[in-house]
């Protein structure tokens, strides 16, 4: 839009007020060249004599563009005409801003063009058609609408274009792959060179056949008792998945029989291969490789084996890219089931199909290459060496990214530091901008010699982090068995009341063994032992014992004890509940008396009457398993709009049986249930609350005579 073009353009005016009094605003059209572009100007006015002069809104259109105008505080705006919102109707220049919802029929009358000249300037103009034409607006709507997705459209296909570029680009710029150089290593580093001998028995003789040499030997395994037979030749006895040595080349190879030969004889494996990219970038290379050990077959006297070799094969997976002051870029290759090519791509396919990077083996080559990069500060090959295990590359240079201080902790020695936050444990960084490894990790400057002898192992990480956080000094053999203990952060609260090494000493003790004694499970009884420990004391802390009586401190019976402070803290936990919904519903307990009178019955069998208040609900519910305790029913009772009663056994008055909902302005049972949902003795007990209802509807409830009986019988009447 050339807006200052637009807004020097003189005001249409309006030529005269339209009668009516529904009509409110009133539009006015025009069509102007501007830079030689016809643009329809539509300007709304105030169906007033004093607002004439002056527009409430400008609405400018091309067949490529529009814009609005607001005369009155000078702003431009690209909404839609009817984008004054919330039905989606809301006209640009109504003062609600829209937001009052009218019907089509008085909109229509409200906001009308100025002549019939109008209506087809703007039909002419849009060449749109609408549905009905006196809402005049809907024509220009569209129009509108048509103008933003093209732009959207155009918008998106500019941005595709740049993805694509920008792959093509990085696709002319990888170097080519060294396939042969990759096979040789995989063959190596992932498959560790490793050879099959297929071999069948066949009496005191075995055929075999090597995937290396492809030579197929038939020979004697057993001695034999004839003369010939000792000057035939003779091989081990092959045994299968035990490693032989194959009689024709020497190599030594896998024995599989060659009934298992079709199956699973192929193995898959993940490497890297890291170059270096444009000046100073990088780029991981990762490839798939499989190795096949294949055996020939030919049906002669049965299957017989002929000929034996191997496949070596291998796929780039992906790329992925690493320069500076870029986001780490990940293109993957992928395969159309449609036209049958393989293309690249610059996402990751979605759901299932997504394409994950495993770790795998680095050939050395990457090492040389990152040297050359931006990263070459990573320490990427000095992790890869203190690992040993199959890593990620891709995640530890975005690790490095991420934290450059790895390169610090992996010079240090604090490898198990670096696996914890390739993990995305990133809690174990105490202050991310820290240059100093204590500072970084938050422990004691002290304890860092330490760390690095146990190569930064993050359970000694964590209890270093609990001393330094205590402003404790403990000495390194508490230190690891601390970790040994495998409870973390949760024994800083006992540490509070009790020392560490009485800690210790008592959970060795309860467990009857030792601590670094390397045995499996002699750490699993010690960690269960202290997890146990501490969940106690915890417990005894939280309910409020005195945390210095050593008879609390040092249970003889250590699972006893815990099994009773946990009832204690369930009963606990129970009473908060109980409290809480009295608090909440005090009503219940207010309302008490009334619904007594109103409610209470009793024969010699049973007794039924209201809750007394809003925990005795949530403890019946609890005693029968239904639902009754629930936030739903005391709300109800509450309000007086469901009233919960207990019918319990006139000679076990305080003993939950059943319980029922009542409707209090129709005297209609709502429901009634046992426990667990159930109706015990179901037809008796549906007749006498039957009998009930027709009493409560007599107006015979506990006015009657029988509940001054049962009263009298020492029923609790008061509160
Ligand atoms: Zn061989």
């Amino acid at each position: 839009m050339k807006k200052k073009a637009i807004e020097k353009i003189p005001f249409l005016t309006l030529p005269g007020v339209r009668r009516g009094k529904t009509v409110e605003y009133v539009a006015v059209t025009d069509i102007r060249e501007i830079a030689a572009e016809p643009h329809l100007f539509i300007e709304v006015y105030r169906n007033r004599k004093d607002s004439k002069d002056i527009p409430v809104v400008r609405i400018a259109l091309t067949g490529k563009d529009f814009g609005t105008f607001f005369p009155g505080t000078g702003a431009w705006s690209g909404s839609r005409i009817t984008s004054g919102t919330r039905d989606s109707h809301g006209l640009v220049w109504r003062e609600d801003g829209g937001h009052v919802l009218r019907s089509r029929e008085d909109r229509e009358k409200e906001n009308v063009l100025y002549s019939q000249k109008d209506l087809e300037r703007i039909r002419a103009f849009t060449n749109e058609t609408v549905w009905r034409e006196e809402s005049w607006w809907d024509f220009i709507d569209r129009r509108q609408k048509d103008i933003t997705s093209e732009k959207y459209r155009k918008k998106g296909m500019r941005k595709y274009e740049r993805r694509q570029a920008a792959l093509e680009e990085r696709i002319e710029n990888t170097g080519i792959l060294p396939e042969g150089k990759i096979l040789q290593y995989a063959d190596q580093a992932v498959f560790g060179s490793r050879h099959t001998i297929f071999y069948r028995k066949h009496g005191p003789r075995v055929t075999v056949a090597c995937t290396e040499c492809g030579g197929v030997t038939v020979a004697r395994w057993k001695q034999g008792q004839s003369y010939e037979s000792r000057f035939e030749r003779t091989v081990e006895e092959p045994v299968e998945n035990h490693y032989g040595i194959c009689p024709e080349c020497g190599k030594t190879g896998l024995y599989v029989p060659q009934g298992r030969a079709g199956r699973m004889r192929a193995q898959k494996g993940y490497l890297f291969l890291g170059q270096q990219y444009q000046k100073t970038g990088f780029v991981l290379r990762y490839v798939e490789v499989e190795k096949e050990w294949v055996l020939e077959e030919a049906w002669e006297n049965g299957l017989e084996m002929v000929y034996a070799h191997e496949k070596l094969s291998g796929t780039e997976v992906a790329r992925i890219y690493f320069e500076p002051g870029k986001k780490v870029q990940k293109d993957y290759h992928k395969h159309d089931p449609y036209s049958g090519k393989d293309f690249w791509d610059d996402c990751n396919l979605s759901g299932l199909a997504n394409i994950t990077i495993k770790p795998g083996k680095i050939m050395p080559e990457t090492f040389g290459a990152v040297k050359g990069s931006f990263l070459r500060y990573s320490a990427l090959e000095e992790y890869c060496a203190a690992e040993k295990t199959d890593t990620s590359p891709v995640d530890y240079l975005e690790r490095y990214l991420h934290t450059p201080q790895i390169e610090m902790l992996v010079k240090m020695g604090l490898t198990g530091v670096v696996r914890g936050l390739m993990a995305c444990h990133y809690g174990i960084v105490q202050d991310a901008d820290a240059e100093r490894p204590e500072l970084f990790l938050g422990i004691r400057k002290e304890r860092v010699k330490q760390l690095v002898r146990e190569k930064g192992d993050t359970d000694i990480l964590t209890v270093m982090q609990m001393e330094r956080r205590m402003h404790r000094c403990w000495t390194d053999s508490q230190i690891k068995c601390l970790a040994e203990a495998g409870i973390g952060d949760r024994v800083s609260e006992v540490l509070m009341y009790m020392g560490v090494q009485k800690f210790l000493n008592r959970v060795a003790k309860y467990a009857g063994c030792g601590y670094g004694t390397g045995c499996s499970t002699a750490v699993s009884r010690l960690q269960g032992t202290a997890s146990r420990y501490t969940d106690y004391l915890n417990m005894r802390h939280a309910l409020g014992y005195d945390m210095t009586n050593t008879v609390y401190l040092f249970p003889r019976n250590l699972d006893a004890a815990h099994a009773r402070m946990v009832e204690e803290s369930n009963k606990k936990e129970a009473d908060i509940r109980i409290a809480s919904v009295c608090a909440r519903y005090p009503l219940i307990k207010k309302h008490y008396r009334r619904y007594r009178k109103q409610f209470y019955f009793a024969d010699g069998e049973f007794l039924i009457r209201p809750a007394r208040d809003a925990g005795e609900i949530v403890m019946e519910g609890r005693i029968l398993h239904h639902c009754v305790g629930g936030d739903g029913y005391l709300k109800k009772h509450n309000d007086g709009k469901g009233i919960i009663l207990f019918l319990r056994a006139a000679d076990a008055p305080d003993t939950p049986y059943i319980t029922v909902e009542i409707d209090p302005e129709k005297k209609k049972i709502r429901q009634w249930y046992g426990a667990h949902d159930k109706k015990p003795d179901k037809e008796r007990m549906q007749e006498w609350l039957d009998a009930y209802v027709v009493r409560l509807k007599c107006g015979q409830g506990a006015a009657g005579q029988d509940a001054a009986q049962v009263t009298g019988q020492g029923f609790p009447a008061a509160m």
